[in-house]
């Protein structure tokens, strides 16, 4: 039976677009992009302090703080798809995993608790102290996951009596 030789989990999130379970951290690069745009505005804003510097200012935050709900909640569920697409072309299978708890799961012990992850960043386990970054930790129960649920997918199905 087919067996994958290994598996990369993907986990998503708002602040890293995506981190997979071997530590690296992908950005969404045209919102960066947008960001960087930004701050540079911002900061010729108070060079130049016009009168109304403050209001426009004022403004473009909150018009900089819907851009960015806008762009990073797209490609958060665009990348699903597109995942599937790129993996389907390069012929290797692709599975969706159970999200839940992913951030609170220790991926060596197994303890899960909320207070696994006390903060948005940050995972240390409270059984056996395993800690990482949040992120990475969740990317690492999600190729878990898939591992498990492959297995369970290829495992012959009984027929009924
Ligand atoms: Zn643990």
């Amino acid at each position: 039976m087919y067996e994958p030789a290994d598996w990369i989990g993907v986990d998503r999130g708002i602040v890293n677009l995506a981190t997979t379970s071997d530590g690296t951290n992908h950005q969404g690069r045209r919102l960066s992009r947008y960001r960087r745009w930004q701050a540079r505005k911002r900061a010729e804003f108070q060079a130049r302090r016009p009168r109304s510097a403050t209001r426009r200012l004022a403004r473009r935050a909150q018009k900089e703080r819907r851009h960015a709900t806008h762009v990073s909640s797209w490609p958060f569920h665009q990348l699903g798809h597109h995942l599937a697409y790129k993996a389907r072309k390069a012929g290797v299978p692709f599975l969706e995993v159970d999200a839940r708890h992913t951030s609170q799961r220790c991926p060596r012990c197994g303890h899960t608790e909320r207070a696994n992850r006390p903060t948005r960043d940050h995972f240390r386990c409270r059984r056996c102290g395993l800690a990482g970054p949040a992120d990475v930790v969740a990317g690492v129960n999600v190729r878990d996951r898939a591992r498990s649920a492959w297995a369970f997918v290829t495992m012959p199905v009984p027929h009924p009596v």
